[in-house]
């Protein structure tokens, strides 16, 4: 079985309401469908999420890297050689998204070959896996509100809540949250940099009183020892998310003490190097999560096969539905949260149909 060409079509869709966090806003989904076709018919599937103010990609730029440098590099390979392929594309630097990608697609043809659910090849059982609704930052009783209205929608007892702002306005929202979805529910923040490491132990010893153990990101990584001295006198862990898109960059934060856990997220690190980003963060004793790159349900599928399938990850919540801020999707089955969780699908591969018709509204190449 050979590869036979690479297609990457980008497609906008709105979201419901903008995403506001300390390092910009989102208001639609700016993402780049990815589909590895083979000689023998089965088609790998995958999404690439557009972050510019993350990895500095662009659509343009991730279609521009696939039929400049991937597709050339790839046609005519095995698709199942995941691990050598891999390595064929690794002298391409940064395309952050654009390696996850091509990755989970690799991985999306070998469970459509076997005709096995990714969970499955990945060594899960696929258990139904936890999930944490993110909330944008804003008004303190307005976040309170969409909190309770969410848990009361889907049953949902985890949020992760933006923060990075004016601290007091922070701390008055992670206070809002707590007392509307109550003690037992599991909170955390992502400050995505935005405060000073200063600012960030004060507002964290705060928010530490209402029950939250786990910060992302809370300021600037560039700081290391900013960072190292608040990771030590705050009683909340830190945890990189995009202080450490690589292996390389998360061995770092976890060595030398600037993060005790790592947010996962498969489409940037694709199957291949999220799995090893849980075995470094095993061998240090850190705690891996799921975490949403603002993905379509394409991306969800992804993560949640892929989270599903490993212990250490499906015991901690994921930040597996983003999905619901967008006004519609690109899939032909749906996810569906219930009692809080949502199961992987037991169909091959990640286990998602494009829907052509939407495809066809919702491309921008071809209006
Ligand atoms: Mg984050």
């Amino acid at each position: 079985m050979k590869i036979t060409k690479i297609e990457a079509i980008p497609y906008t869709i709105p979201y419901h309401y903008p995403v506001i966090a300390a390092s910009g806003t989102l208001d639609s989904a700016e993402h780049v469908l990815v589909r590895i076709y083979t000689d023998e018919g089965p088609v790998g599937v995958s999404e690439a999420v557009v972050r510019s103010f993350v990895y500095g990609e662009s659509q343009a730029s991730i279609i521009a890297a696939i039929r400049l440098w991937f597709e050339p590099a790839l046609v005519g390979a095995d698709p199942f050689a995941v691990e050598e392929n891999n390595a064929r594309v690794s002298w391409i630097v940064a395309n952050n998204t654009a390696h996850g990608a091509i990755d989970i697609a690799l991985h999306d043809i070998r469970g459509k070959v076997t005709s096995q659910p990714s969970w499955r090849l990945l060594g899960g059982d696929g258990k139904a896996m936890r999930v944490t609704s993110i909330l944008t930052m804003g008004d303190p009783d307005e976040a309170g509100e969409q909190a309770s209205k969410i848990a009361s929608l889907s049953g949902i007892t985890s949020f992760k809540i933006k923060v990075g702002g004016n601290p007091r306005e922070d701390v008055a929202r992670v206070a809002a949250v707590r007392k509307a979805v109550g003690e037992d529910a599991y909170i955390y923040v992502d400050a995505n940099h935005g405060w000073s490491a200063e600012t960030a132990i004060r507002a964290l010893t705060a928010i530490a009183d209402h029950g939250v153990d786990l910060v992302e990101e809370p300021s600037p990584a560039g700081d290391t020892i900013g960072r190292q001295r608040l990771a030590q006198q705050v009683p909340i862990t830190v945890m990189a998310d995009e202080s450490a898109p690589t292996l390389a960059d998360a061995a770092r934060e976890l060595w030398t003490g600037s993060a005790r856990a790592l947010s996962i997220k498969v489409t940037r690190t694709g199957f291949t190097e999220s799995a090893k980003l849980i075995a470094l963060a095993e061998g240090l004793g850190a705690r891996t999560l799921i975490g949403s790159q603002a993905d379509g349900m394409v991306g969800a599928a992804a993560g949640l096969a892929f989270g599903s399938a490993f212990p250490r990850v499906a015991g901690e919540p994921g930040e597996l539905d983003f999905y619901t801020i967008l006004s519609d999707q690109l899939v032909v089955d749906y996810l569906e949260v219930k009692d809080g969780r949502l199961t992987p699908s037991s169909k091959p591969g990640i286990g998602v149909e494009i829907d052509e018709d939407k495809l066809h509204h919702y491309r921008i190449d071809r209006r």
